[in-house]
């Protein structure tokens, strides 16, 4: 996890959007911090968390920018998308709205992002499988008819979560490169 004096390579911006309670946060304290709350309140007002790491030997700080919130009014605004080279769409496996709402978020990313962004859709909260709502195959289809990477995630368990963002940088990395 991150060294201060290290030189950076790359800093790349990752988006997190999604409907509010989906897990956004948590996903983020996982990567940056290796934390989990089951109260996320602690999060709010946060802008956005980095950490660094090594791809193919150059360092990157990905600095990943948090809703914080402002999904419940709709007000995710064009400077939040700004610079951004990378999004992460995330709805919860549990919750069918969540991920109804998904085309929506994908059309606000395209009307305020940068065309080439890099986007991973994420089913979160794995761990509660028995009340799956959202079955794979039903995002997994969506997400090849949009051209998005897919994983399905559990911020509480720790699954997944550092392959999502491996997946978005390296991605991102390859492209710059
Ligand atoms: P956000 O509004 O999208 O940022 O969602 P939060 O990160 O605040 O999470 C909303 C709630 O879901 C909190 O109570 C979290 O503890 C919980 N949560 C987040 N990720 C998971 C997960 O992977 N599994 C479970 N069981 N709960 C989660
Ligand atoms: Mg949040």
């Amino acid at each position: 996890y991150g060294d201060a004096s290290q030189k950076i390579d790359y800093v790349f911006k990752v988006v997190l959007i999604g409907d509010s309670a989906v897990g956004k946060s948590q996903i983020l304290s996982r990567f940056a911090r290796n934390e989990f709350s089951l109260d996320s309140k602690a999060t709010i007002g946060v802008e956005f968390q980095t950490r660094t790491l090594v791809i193919q030997h150059k360092s990157v700080k990905a600095q990943i920018w948090d809703t914080a919130g402002q999904e419940r009014y709709r007000a995710v605004t064009s400077a939040y998308y700004r610079g951004a080279v990378g999004a992460m769409l995330v709805y919860d496996i549990t919750k069918r709205p969540t991920f109804d709402h998904i085309p929506r978020w994908l059309e606000e990313l395209r009307a305020h992002a940068d065309k080439n962004i890099v986007i991973i859709l994420i089913g979160n909260k794995t761990d509660l499988g028995d009340h799956r709502a959202v079955p794979t195959e039903d995002a997994k289809d969506f997400a090849q008819k949009e051209g998005l990477f897919f994983l399905e995630t559990s911020a509480l368990e720790a699954t997944n979560v550092e392959e999502a963002f491996l997946t978005v940088l390296t991605e991102i990395f390859n492209i710059v490169n």
